[in-house]
């Protein structure tokens, strides 16, 4: 990689955290040598920030003598000419300006200068007057003459630091500056490769090449749930550690996934630097530096984890690809495995999409030929998959009140007797999702959003899941004034744990939601907890879907399989298809007989017949070939605008003016349409969809489109969902 030489110029670009679509221009002091990708400290308004000296000269003919100077070169790494590329390409493409992407590289500022070095201390040739056992043990491992931590070395020999301490003072030891500890080991892609079957072998062999022929390659690894596709990536992770590359392998719900980690762990030797939002800032920082400067080969990460400045990265992994956590849909809109395909790209390095039921996208991206295309169709040691079925609550309904139908309970009963385990899956959180009054109606809503509050009933709340306004479950209907007459409508989770232990009074039963109160912590205890067989009926949403091995788990029951079908999503049966098979994967990993009972009103979906048939190339054809009758993604393109405002008229003008000033031309815009989510945190919202050709410009379009408007005034926010993936 050739390196940056040094701007000729004292007058260089910088690109500033702010929306301005061009980089500022600023003077770099005498004595101060900034190339491309410098960090920099430099004075923006009264304010200090970071930013990141751009490529090319400054625009601007300012005098420079009216220009500010750059303040502060700091001492790291400057980001590489392919970080720099990235950042204007996902500013392009997603029409933010590219200061608020590079923003998502610099969120650590505390990591931008050197970690501080650690107090040691080194052996020096002193013998101390009085010697005792445990003096003896402390000299004896500090002979080697190595640096060691005050407290390292006494945990080492089994002493308490006094005694370090005393010997320091007596003149044993010097203090020294210790390097600052790595946040992991380097992991040693030769330390415990598993024994491949045979098709695993295929698959690893497919995936290695790309890897160790080097250059952009993007591969999708699709393979049944349990078919081992992580063994099999991992192959390909040790393949470019031998190379002397990075490594990212991003997962959606990495705080909730350890189970990978952990088998990382014993396949390299060290665990994986992990990325997530639930670290310490000081992990943060170090994680930051140490990708930085290349000291950290391997992380695991949330999407963000596609902004950290990777040096020499090789290999991105995407686990679960079709993972609606990939799209962020705040500030910059992105979708983080497309943009993994595209810093791949701009990188020349291989990118691996792995998952079981694919997004229609990647699928046709492998099937047109621009993709690889490896797969497993068995489970991994004869583990069969579980045997589907779909229970037609038309036929077998649930007896009144309640929402487990007949077959499903027997099959819980039966398990439970086998002394196996069940889940219950429900994609909604709470007790019930709408609250009424039987006496006058009404209904009870939360003030800020058009949305029902759900009652949460552990809780003895009802909470609005947009929001987070929440407010205690009144006695008395606060319209009419009735009381003890308000009914739940509808189920959530901790309503189905409600007869699931009225049901079976003596079995372990377990809620697992992301709203539980504990966090992140008690989750992980709890699932830990579940794969040890600790509980006998798991009760969850869609956290307990993703990627956990449960081994005692035969039985998964799909409480409401119809619950995504109903919004007018056009993502809708894909995204039921992905999400019931994931689910219903959890059953039988470890070789048991197992089964899957969905509860459906519509057994005759295509999405539900699907997931009964295993017949998923039957499936992706039909939705490829609709979708192509529709020009929707893959064979045309979409973006949605979305306006809100403090008021409904204001939001709607901005919404029509934005609609006159789309240039005459083959891309359509339909609206501006009142959203279905009309209003969120008491902002009102309207959509507009923009539908163009496969071929067409796009960014481009909206470009003219929001230039020609009038600019938002007052209250007034657009923002540009190119790709969207959420029509609410
Ligand atoms: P997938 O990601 O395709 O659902 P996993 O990689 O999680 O599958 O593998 C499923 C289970 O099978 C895991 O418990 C894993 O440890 C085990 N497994 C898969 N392949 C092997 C192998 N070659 N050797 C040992 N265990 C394996
Ligand atoms: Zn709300």
């Amino acid at each position: 990689m050739p390196s940056d030489s040094p701007h000729p110029s004292r007058v260089v670009p910088v690109l500033v955290p702010t929306p301005s679509e061009r980089p500022y221009s600023y003077v770099v002091p005498d004595g101060m040598a900034v190339v491309p990708g410098s960090i920099v400290a430099i004075p923006l308004g009264p304010r200090l920030v970071a930013g990141v000296v751009w490529d090319g000269v400054t625009a601007d003919t300012v005098d420079p003598v009216k220009l500010r100077a750059i303040e502060h070169l700091y001492e790291c790494p400057p980001l590489t000419r392919e970080m720099r590329r990235f950042i204007d390409w996902v500013a392009r493409y997603t029409l933010t300006a590219p200061g608020m992407v590079a923003r998502m590289v610099l969120r650590v500022p505390a990591a931008f200068d050197p970690e501080p070095p650690m107090p040691g201390l080194r052996r020096t040739t002193a013998e101390p007057e009085r010697m005792t056992a445990a003096r003896g043990r402390v000299l004896e491992l500090a002979r080697d003459g190595f640096g060691w931590t005050r407290s390292g070395l006494a945990h080492a020999a089994g002493v308490s630091v006094s005694v370090v301490d005393g010997l320091a003072k007596a003149g044993c030891f010097d203090e020294i500056a210790l390097p600052p500890p790595p946040v992991a080991a380097a992991p040693d892609p030769e330390f415990s490769a598993a024994t491949l079957s045979d098709d695993q072998t295929h698959a690893a062999e497919a995936l290695c090449a790309p890897v160790e022929a080097g250059g952009y390659a993007a591969t999708l690894l699709e393979g049944v749930t349990g078919s081992g596709k992580t063994e099999v990536y991992f192959e390909a992770v040790a393949a470019a550690l031998k190379q002397g590359r990075q490594v990212l392998v991003m997962l959606p719900e990495i705080a909730l996934t350890q189970s990978v980690l952990e088998r990382f762990h014993d396949r390299f030797g060290a665990p994986p630097a992990e990325w997530h939002s639930d670290l310490s800032p000081k992990m943060r920082e170090r994680v930051w530096r140490q990708v930085a400067d290349g000291r950290v080969r391997v992380v695991a990460g949330a999407r963000s984890a596609l902004f950290l400045p990777f040096r020499e990265l090789g290999l991105i992994v995407v686990d679960e690809e079709h993972d609606p956590a990939y799209k962020q849909e705040d500030r910059v809109f992105y979708h983080a495995r497309d943009m993994a395909v595209v810093r791949a790209h701009i990188g020349g390095c291989s990118v691996i999409l792995s998952s079981a039921t694919p997004s229609v996208e990647t699928r046709y991206n492998a099937e047109a030929g621009r993709y690889g295309h490896v797969r497993m169709e068995r489970r991994y040691a004869e583990a069969a998959l579980p045997d589907l079925k779909a229970v037609d609550m038309r036929r077998t309904p649930p007896a009144r009140g309640g929402f487990l139908s007949p077959p499903l309970l027997k099959a819980v009963e039966q398990t439970l007797e086998r002394g196996e385990q069940s889940l219950l899956f429900l994609n909604r959180r709470g007790y019930a999702p709408l609250t009424l009054c039987r006496v006058c109606g009404h209904r009870f809503q939360c003030p800020d959003c058009s949305a029902w509050l759900v009652e949460h009933r552990f809780r003895g709340q009802l909470m609005c899941h947009h929001c987070g306004h929440h407010e205690p479950v009144p006695q008395a209907c606060p319209e009419c004034g009735t009381l003890d007459h308000l009914v739940a409508c509808g189920p959530g989770i901790e309503r189905i744990a409600e007869e699931v232990v009225q049901r079976f009074p003596d079995a372990r039963a377990l809620v697992l939601s992301s709203d539980m109160l504990g966090g992140v912590k008690r989750l992980r205890l709890e699932l830990e907890a579940v794969e040890k067989g600790d509980v006998d009926i798991v009760i969850g949403t869609q956290l307990v879907a993703k990627g956990h091995n449960f081994p005692n788990m035969t039985l998964v029951g799909v409480v409401d399989a119809d619950l995504g079908l109903a919004n007018g999503d056009p993502r809708a049966a894909e995204r039921t298809f992905q999400l019931l098979s994931q689910v219903t994967g959890r059953a039988g990993r470890t070789g048991k007989k197992s089964q899957g009972l969905i509860q459906t009103f519509q057994p005759e979906h295509p999405a539900m017949r699907a997931i009964v048939s295993g017949d998923a190339q039957a499936f992706y054809e039909n939705q490829i070939a609709e979708r192509e009758r529709g020009h929707l993604p893959p064979f045309g393109r979409l973006a949605a605008i979305i306006v809100s405002a403090a008021s409904r008229a204001e939001a709607e003008m901005h919404g029509r003016a934005l609609r006159a000033a789309a240039p005459a031309g083959d891309i359509m815009v339909l609206g501006p349409a009142e959203a279905p989510l009309a209003l969120i945190r008491g902002r009102h919202r309207f959509r507009l969809l923009v539908h163009g050709p496969q071929r067409a410009d796009m960014q481009a379009f909206l470009r003219r489109m929001i230039t020609d408007a009038p600019r938002p005034r007052g209250s007034v926010r657009v923002s540009v969902d190119i790709d969207p993936q959420s029509f609410l």
